[in-house]
């Protein structure tokens, strides 16, 4: 159980957040409610969870399929929507689609195909929302398109009607210093830039920045940060 104590830290964790990223917006001559305040998480028991919507918090992000599914099921009805952050493998897509409201880590022309397929058959009513994950720094140890990957596909991707593409995501590259994974958000806004020109029907969200280097993020136009350990503290090891 978490009692008043764990909703007040929460709660002080959340405003301090909400505050650097509204001096970041300033900053940029941007508008503090551009920017949509992702609560990663993953680690964090059910309980952890409830105080955070207790505190106000509704949008989270889990990186597991399995994880992540059973904390919406658990928490249904508490007002909460959960987005899916991480890698999605094909043989989870149909669980993937069935627990989560957004899936935001969208890193092939392949599973974008099955989840419109899976969104057709799951959840016709209403477009699935992604974000199409790109590997701006085309690091080998991540996932996500490269950019002329991308460049090539976007008009595939666009044309699957069960989905809606609210825009691109990338994680930022591990840094010495915040400032130096600035290269990177700037490169996804213009690239964001660069295929809404040709494609206005490419959404314009931008999800990157995490604990590390959120402010740099929106300075450079996110519109989603992805924040886990500012929030909540340290995860425990898994
Ligand atoms: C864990 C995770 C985050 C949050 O990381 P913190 O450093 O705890 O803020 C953000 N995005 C993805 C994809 C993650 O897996």
């Amino acid at each position: 159980m978490t009692g008043s104590a764990d909703l007040e830290a929460f709660r002080a964790a959340r405003e301090r957040v909400l505050a650097a990223i509204a001096g970041a917006c300033a900053r940029a001559g941007r508008r503090a409610d551009e920017v949509e305040l992702v609560a990663v998480s993953k680690t964090m028991a059910d309980d952890v969870v409830r105080t955070a919507i207790a505190a106000g918090q509704r949008v989270f992000g889990e990186n597991r399929v399995q994880e992540g599914a059973a904390k919406a099921t658990e928490l249904r009805g508490e007002g909460a929507t959960w987005r899916l952050i991480g890698p999605l493998q094909a043989n989870k897509a149909r669980a993937a689609v069935q627990a989560f409201d957004a899936i935001d880590a969208v890193d092939s022309l392949a599973i974008a195909r099955r989840l419109d397929r899976l969104a057709a058959e799951l959840r016709p009513d209403t477009r699935l929302p992604v974000h199409l994950e790109v590997n701006v720094d085309a690091d080998p140890a991540k996932h996500g398109w490269k950019i002329a990957d991308l460049d090539r596909e976007i008009d595939e991707v666009l044309a699957l009607g069960h989905l809606r593409v609210e825009g691109l995501m990338t994680i930022g590259r591990p840094v010495a210093r915040a400032e130096d994974a600035r290269p990177t958000f700037r490169a996804l806004r213009e690239l964001g830039q660069r295929l809404s020109a040709r494609r206005p029907d490419l959404g314009a969200g931008l999800s990157m920045g995490m604990t590390d280097d959120f402010p740099i993020a929106v300075e450079e136009g996110a519109t989603q940060v992805r924040i886990g350990r500012a929030l909540f503290g340290d995860r425990p090891p898994r």
